[in-house]
């Protein structure tokens, strides 16, 4: 088995403080790098997504729903849009950003980024030309990924969304509940469900 951690969204905004702020955000940001310095031999890979909007058009509203529609966050580039900085960035061996023009919330829509850009993102003016655009799921099938570890922010969005395309791409996947956080109690108790019914490992602790 070849076995890759995937760091969902621990952005800025989506941690407390932050433009869409979730309660633990911070937490995970933190225990994942404690995680990385003891589990780091664990993992062959560790990659990492990041909402990243341009123009995602209704993703963004002056009057969201908090079910589609959300107040602007993870502008590209901006700092609501970066690694929370208690994140341990060093054992990242990838970035992948997803939602530049329309909403996105699995990571396998995410596509690599250019490695000299992470920090400041400015847009590539050849973007749109699709030859050079490796997706998630093309650059663990290069390196022979089969099994994905899902942790991130949050629990009852992108997470469940980006556990739910890894296992309908093939991969073994499992969540490990710890290192993620929820909008929603609710919800989240709903996600674990969802999650187990579909063969996904939740790990609980
Ligand atoms: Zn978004």
């Amino acid at each position: 088995m070849t076995r890759a951690l995937v760091i969902v969204d621990v952005q800025n905004d989506f941690c407390e403080g932050g433009a869409l702020g979730v309660d633990g955000g911070a937490r995970v940001a933190a225990d994942l790098s404690e995680h990385l310095e003891e589990n780091g031999a664990g993992y062959d890979f560790v990659v990492a997504t990041q909402d990243w909007h341009v123009d995602p058009g209704s993703h963004f509203s002056d009057t969201p729903d908090f079910v589609d529609s959300w107040p602007p966050h993870c502008v590209a580039g901006s700092k609501g849009a970066q690694l929370h900085p208690d994140l341990d960035t060093e054992p990242i061996d990838a970035y992948f950003r997803k939602g530049a023009f329309e909403a996105a919330y699995s990571g396998f829509e995410g596509v690599l980024a250019p490695e000299d850009e992470v920090a400041t993102g400015d847009l590539d003016e050849d973007a749109d030309s699709d030859e050079d655009v490796i997706t998630l799921d093309d650059w663990l099938r290069q390196n022979d990924v089969d099994e994905l570890v899902i942790t991130g922010i949050a629990t009852d969005y992108c997470v469940r969304a980006t556990a739910l395309d890894a296992v309908q791409a093939g991969y073994t996947t499992a969540v490990l509940l710890p290192l993620t956080a929820g909008i929603n109690e609710q919800r989240v108790a709903e996600t674990v469900a969802e999650l187990e019914d579909n063969g996904i490992e939740v790990i609980q602790d």
